[in-house]
């Protein structure tokens, strides 16, 4: 099943999925979401998709495909390599990324998201089923540079709209060899297969939940595959994985932020 939080008319609904509309989800919740079910089916032509979840955080697993890995000139790491994103860079389908003025390169990295449906820690690899919702796709934007110069990841990875999620949460979703694709404009950047991680889902939810508690609607990103590259201002880049959909933003440069870096 697909489920979306829409806005019809101002309200957000949690709905149902199918073709091109939206429809009442019956019994189905999202995690952590207390709006209300949608009513009347809707075209999805007709309303706007929100972030499907609201992450208290999204843990990020780096280098997880060996061939990104050495890509960017890194080894593959003998434990998964873990990282946050504050859950205030959320934005959803649509929704603009912002370039801010501190970076010259910024990037993509398609990735799976596995969204976990229970409060949970010391999960064991094979009862991961249990307190996994579903997937999504996540947008790991990435300021190349600053992640570089500042070693630690939490600038480069954490600009506000710097993790795009969605279109919408799949459930009852096999994980283990789905396509991960990034496109931006015609281009075809990124072309893996979940199957070509190093470090497989259960084995990620299990060292994640043995760190730190994970709650309704968080959200574990599993690594990108090879192909990362530059987004410019009025770009599209759309990230699509097999089994869920395709999440599509433009790009353009942060008008609001100041436009000199600071001088330290
Ligand atoms: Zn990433």
């Amino acid at each position: 099943m697909l489920l979306a939080r829409v806005s019809v008319g101002g309200a957000a609904f949690v709905a149902r999925i199918e073709g091109d509309r939206a429809l009442p989800p019956g019994d189905a919740q999202l995690p952590g979401i207390s709006d209300p079910p949608l009513i009347d089916p809707v075209e999805l032509a007709a309303l706007r998709l929100l972030p499907p979840i609201r992450p208290g955080k999204i843990a990020c697993i780096g280098r997880n495909y060996a061939a990104h890995a050495a890509e960017l000139g890194n080894t593959v790491p003998s434990r998964p390599l873990l990282f946050l994103k504050p859950a205030s860079a959320v934005i959803g389908p649509g929704d603009v990324i912002l370039l801010p003025p501190d970076s010259d390169r910024v990037e993509h990295e398609g990735e799976l998201g596995v969204v976990i449906g229970e409060r949970c820690r010391h999960v064991r690899p094979e009862d991961v089923d249990s307190v996994i919702f579903g997937f999504t796709c996540v947008n790991d934007v990435t300021a190349r540079d600053l992640q570089r110069s500042d070693k630690q990841f939490a600038r480069g990875k954490g600009f506000d709209t710097f993790c795009p999620i969605g279109p919408w949460v799949a459930t009852g979703l096999d994980w283990r060899d789905l396509r991960v694709s990034v496109r931006v404009g015609d281009e075809l950047r990124q072309d893996g297969r979940t199957s070509q991680m190093v470090f497989d889902v259960a084995s990620l939810v299990a060292t994640v939940s043995r760190v730190m508690t994970l709650q309704p609607g968080d959200v574990i990103a599993t690594g990108t595959p090879e192909g990362v590259g530059p987004l410019r201002d009025g770009d599209r880049v759309c990230v699509e994985i097999e089994g869920i959909g395709a999440l599509t933003n433009p790009i353009r440069l942060d008008g609001d932020a100041p436009a000199e870096a600071p001088a330290w």
